[in-house]
């Protein structure tokens, strides 16, 4: 493969972009990373919304106590050069971490790295990995109720560290197994948060219902379709709510960088909308690729051209 990952200042291959096995973020969990998209414009290639998304890795770092040698701007410009190199693109992913070996929790080097890599997910990834990737327009979701693992009292769920992710991967398997694509986070007082990589909202009365933003990730795609959403005049609540108000809702989606706004059809058997996209779901959908594709004015700030 010919794409090239930033490491530290400077250009280095794909396949050069390694860890030892004994390295401390991989041991312990403590990568800091953020996953940031690239679209198609009229305009030539752009970065959706960077100067966010590398804020968040600041903050997420700030959080985990990882020094990061790097000020903002310089990381903005690496990523940007990081898109620069790397024709095709579809996304761009910062990872900092400490590749030092060290068995203590507090390491004696916490010195971190950065990588910054630019990929096209299905072409380079996906088509090198053995089987097809799971792909699902239309989701089916599972509640994961056996843990509770959006607790504020353990990594603040602002925090986008690799450890976040641990305990949903064998939930999310074994919902996989049982047929549903993805599951529902809760908190401890049962309260309906996020997906494991994806911001959940339920349209209810007519109103836009999400998780308040110290229970989730910050996600920047959740952010944009509550701008989108208020600009359209939709009543928009970032509130606790539970489970009942999920299932009676008339309509739920997912929102992420990967996928910008992914229709729920079904949760543990309720089905939504007769299993077709709901028209608020829709309408967000279309805007949010609007705005994405450089086809709204109003929000071109938000795009950095390569
Ligand atoms: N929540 C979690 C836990 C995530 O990992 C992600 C993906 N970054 C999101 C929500 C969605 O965030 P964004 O819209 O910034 O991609």
């Amino acid at each position: 493969m010919n794409r090239v990952i930033w490491r530290d200042g400077a250009f280095i291959d794909w396949g050069e972009a390694t860890v030892h096995v004994l390295s401390q973020s991989l041991q312990r969990g403590s990568l800091a990373f953020d996953y940031i998209g690239i679209y198609r414009t009229p305009r030539g290639p752009a970065v959706f919304r960077l100067d966010d998304h590398v804020d968040r890795l600041l903050r997420t770092c700030a959080v985990m106590d990882l020094p990061l040698a790097y000020p903002r701007e310089q990381l903005i410009d690496a990523a940007m050069e990081t898109a620069r190199r790397n024709p095709g693109a579809r996304s761009l992913r910062i990872s900092v971490l400490n590749t030092s070996i060290d068995l203590d929790l507090a390491a004696q080097d916490p010195s971190t790295t950065v990588f910054i890599a630019a990929f096209d997910f299905a072409k380079d990834i996906a088509a090198h990995n053995p089987g097809t990737p799971h792909h699902a327009p239309l989701l089916r979701l599972s509640i994961e109720r056996g843990k509770r693992s959006r607790r504020e009292d353990t990594i603040p769920p602002q925090a986008k560290v690799a450890a976040s992710y641990t305990p949903s991967i064998p939930a999310k398997q074994r919902a996989r197994r049982e047929g549903y694509d993805d599951i529902i986070l809760l908190d401890e007082a049962d309260n309906v948060t996020e997906a494991p990589t994806a911001n959940l909202f339920a349209v209810a009365d007519g109103r836009l219902l999400t998780a308040p933003g110290h229970k989730v990730l910050l996600g920047i795609t959740r952010d944009t379709v509550l701008q989108i959403a208020r600009g359209l005049g939709i009543a928009c609540e970032e509130r606790d709510f539970g489970v009942d108000t999920l299932l009676t809702a008339s309509e739920v989606f997912l929102t992420g960088t990967s996928v910008g706004v992914w229709p729920v059809i079904e949760i543990d058997g309720h089905r939504y909308g007769n299993g077709a996209v709901g028209p608020v779901t829709e309408r967000l959908q279309t805007q949010l690729r609007a705005v994405q594709h450089g086809e709204d004015a109003r929000f071109e700030h938000w795009l950095r051209r390569i």
